[in-house]
């Protein structure tokens, strides 16, 4: 069991966190990332980014990630590989405690935990997941090659996991459960002229049903009430996140999404010192690029706030 300390301590190695780490290196900060269950956030099960700025041609989520992971440990960020299973925000300075048993103090604290994949909670989902239910297409997509697949949701990610799995399948239907999707008219336009995808509208899931594998999804019409079994070999789950914050539960405000609730404009939580900054506390944007922007500002503010208390230190 080791203690570890730094001027800044990072919980998360996504966009918002790596970004935090190389603003705060360069400045002198030496901060220190734990990374979590999913090094690079959620970027890594993503294939085509073609919105981050500086890249003309589209570029793979995981290359993005390893080359911001890269930058920041060039600039002198140490990237340590552990899970925080809680956190004493009574400081400074701020404690937390790893999976390891490893503790981690930080002068002042970032907290860039991000979001995980919601699920329906529809029974057969548990059952069937790794046996036909999943929630990233590119993580296993490969496994339905030829066979029939749908994906439930209507956003962004619903969209593109669909027009990703026609890489895998000729057969690939969206699901959702109203008459209108809200992911960005680029991604729809793709996917109203793909040949392969069908969509289903006003659609509920009832249950994922099989025997031992996923065989079909039992749907209720949103409008008329009408349930109908539409076969399928894989079903994914594409419903949008949730924030990463059971950790600070009871410690900070969080909103009734269970985001993080900072001080308008800026990534400062209610406790001097300690900054929120990504998808943990931003439940508009969620971007990569607002994550990297975010974190940056965190990283300004954290090097201000110990300015400031050097400062008051000295008289
Ligand atoms: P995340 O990327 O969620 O990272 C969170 C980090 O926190 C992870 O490293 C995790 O391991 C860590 N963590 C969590 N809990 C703990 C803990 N207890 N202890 C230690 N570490 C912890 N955005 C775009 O701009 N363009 C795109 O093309 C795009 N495509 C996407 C495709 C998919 C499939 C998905 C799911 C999202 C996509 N997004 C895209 C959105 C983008 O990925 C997010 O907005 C961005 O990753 C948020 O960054 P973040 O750093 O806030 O959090
Ligand atoms: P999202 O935008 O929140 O969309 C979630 C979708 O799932 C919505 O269509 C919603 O339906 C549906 N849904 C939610 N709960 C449901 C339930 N219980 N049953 C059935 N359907 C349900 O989430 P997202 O698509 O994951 O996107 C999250 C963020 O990441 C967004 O800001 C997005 O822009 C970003 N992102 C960006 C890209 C990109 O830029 N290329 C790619 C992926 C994600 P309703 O519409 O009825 O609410």
């Amino acid at each position: 069991m080791a203690t570890h300390t730094t001027k800044m301590l990072i919980i998360g190695s996504g966009p918002a966190g790596l970004s935090a780490a190389i603003y705060g290196a360069r400045a002198g900060m030496q901060p220190i990332v734990v990374q979590g269950l999913q090094p690079g956030g959620q970027l890594t099960i993503t294939t085509d980014v073609e919105n981050y700025p500086g890249f003309r041609d589209v570029i793979q989520g995981p290359w993005l990630m390893q080359e911001m992971q890269a930058q920041a440990e060039h600039v002198g960020t140490r990237m340590l590989w552990d899970t925080i299973t809680e956190v004493d925000l009574s400081g400074p300075p701020f404690r937390a405690v790893g999976d390891s048993g490893d503790i981690y103090e930080g002068e002042t604290l970032v907290i860039a935990t991000g979001a995980q994949a919601k699920w329906l909670g529809a029974p057969g989902e548990q059952e069937f997941s790794g046996k036909g239910v999943s929630a990233c297409a590119t993580c296993d997509g490969f496994f339905y090659r030829g066979k029939k697949v749908v994906v439930i949701g209507g956003g962004n990610t619903a969209v593109e996991e669909a027009l990703y799995l026609t890489n895998h399948s000729q057969d690939v239907t969206l699901i959702h459960r109203r008459d209108s999707l809200r992911a960005e008219k680029i991604l729809q336009d793709r996917l109203f002229a793909h040949p392969n995808i069908k969509v289903l509208w006003n659609k509920g899931v009832e249950r994922f049903v099989g025997d031992g594998g996923l065989t079909g999804v039992k749907l209720k019409d949103t409008v008329t009430g009408e349930t109908t079994v539409e076969p399928a070999d894989g079903a994914f789950v594409a419903i949008g996140h949730a924030p990463a914050t059971e950790l600070f539960k009871g410690k900070l405000e969080l909103d009734g999404g269970g985001y993080i609730v900072v001080e308008a404009g800026t990534p400062k939580t209610a406790i001097p010192g300690v900054f929120a900054c990504g998808d943990v506390m931003d439940h508009t944007y969620r971007q990569a690029v607002t994550a990297a922007g975010t974190g940056c500002m965190a990283a300004l503010d954290a090097e201000r706030f110990l300015a400031e208390r050097e400062f008051a230190a000295r008289g």
